[in-house]
């Protein structure tokens, strides 16, 4: 058998230029981003700067997460106690999480078979919950037909948010993923597609969003210090308005990030070449269903999904357990017990009146997943396709 030796959660080390620009920061003793000389932008400012010059918005608040984000998002939309807030059944934990963290109730949406949200459901959704509020997740790098999102969210007037922590760097027909919505979050959490250990975005193209925002992550009244914000007035009222929830970022983490940023699109595409060659090895067997990526899609493939249809649960599990003998990580979303960053949504038992989605579930069943870390060579992943194609192969041919 083959097999497979490098680490699935190696990352790359830190652009020089980043390990540079934060021994500065510590040297300066400024880590803190309103701890800056006269009319000095701090790291944490300049990231903002260019991080809404890069997705090409007005406004972007840098802050502690992506959960962090997605909270304020909420908040700074005005969702209220107990609203309905339409999401992704197929996320990850921090979507729900922030949903509830606002005092709403997700309204969980069926995923499709090319694993993004499934429209009609959606559709059906918005009319029959009346909600206002839509918080889509580009789950795993996959976004779906944005036009028809775009089309569902004005017919049912939703507010949108876009969940983009699989989506930095992606586009839809040349819009770059983040900018269809009303506000988009990022993470720049370690597994992401750039990496401070921690950290998030907000962007949005409303100022009176972005002011709340702002107060919001802590702005102890210094929000004339942000420039990639609205004027001071749009602070007159909001300041007064809205409550602090600490969570800023630091100079610290936005000096290591700035370089990154500036290498975004190259590693986008040292993700995509990797996927290409996973996607061409899994093609092999015809056990393995990888799906069809839209030409409008222009996708980040930070991780790979595949299928293998009229499997069992047994069967998944047996395929799991032996690619990670032979040193393949493969994660499945279809387990009832969460493990390991995947949970299916029927774990999140805190959600009131849970839905049955027998559709998401029978999806999910068949659905594995897999990192793909720059630490990889393209010959690690044809090594990695052919173990995963030998392990399926050979439990098949063993019955
Ligand atoms: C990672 C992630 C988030 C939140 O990011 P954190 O920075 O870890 O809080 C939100 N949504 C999805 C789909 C994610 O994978």
């Amino acid at each position: 058998m083959k097999s497979f030796s490098k680490s699935f959660t190696q990352q790359e080390a830190i652009p020089e230029a980043g390990i540079d620009a934060a021994i500065e920061v510590m040297r300066s003793g400024r880590l803190h981003r309103y701890n800056t000389l006269p009319d000095e932008k701090g790291e944490t400012d300049l990231l903002e700067i260019e991080f809404a010059t890069y997705l090409g918005v007005p406004y972007c608040l840098a802050c502690s997460s992506g959960g962090y984000a997605l909270h304020v998002a909420m908040q700074a939309a005005g969702v209220q106690r107990g609203d309905q807030v339409l999401c992704n059944a197929f996320t990850l934990a921090p979507v729900p999480g922030a949903i509830h963290n606002s005092g709403a109730v997700p309204v969980l949406v069926d995923v499709a078979e090319d694993y993004c949200i499934d429209l009609n459901d959606l559709e059906a959704k918005a009319a029959s919950s009346g909600a206002r509020f839509f918080m889509l997740s580009h789950m795993r790098g996959h976004i779906a037909d944005m036009e028809r999102i775009m089309d569902i969210c004005q017919r049912h007037q939703l507010f949108l948010i876009e969940d983009c922590a699989h989506t930095m760097g992606a586009s839809w027909n040349g819009t770059k993923s983040g900018t269809f919505g009303d506000i988009a979050c990022f993470s720049a959490q370690t597994y992401k597609h750039i990496n401070s250990g921690e950290g998030g975005f907000l962007t949005t193209r409303h100022a009176d969003v972005m002011a709340r925002a702002i107060m919001h992550s802590g702005s102890y009244m210094l929000f004339d210090r942000h420039h990639a914000a609205p004027p001071a007035e749009t602070f007159d009222q909001i300041r007064y308005e809205t409550p602090n929830y600490s969570g800023r970022m630091d100079n610290l983490r936005a000096a290591i990030l700035r370089p990154q940023l500036v290498d975004l699109d190259r590693q986008c595409q040292r993700w995509n070449e990797r996927y290409r060659i996973l996607e061409t090895e899994l093609g092999k067997s015809s056990l393995i269903q990888v799906p069809e990526r839209p030409d409008a899609e222009e996708f980040v493939a930070s991780s790979i999904q595949f299928s293998l249809p009229g499997q069992s649960a047994e069967q998944l599990q047996q395929v799991v357990r032996r690619c990670a003998d032979q040193g393949v990580a493969l994660k499945w979303f279809g387990g009832a017990e969460p493990e390991g960053y995947t949970s299916r949504y029927d774990s999140w038992r805190y959600i009131a009146d849970m839905p049955q989605l027998p559709r998401t579930e029978a999806i999910l069943s068949t659905l594995l997943d897999m990192r793909i870390p720059l630490t990889f060579t393209t010959d690690d992943c044809r090594l990695i396709g052919e173990v995963i194609v030998e392990v399926i192969e050979s439990l098949q041919k063993n019955g």
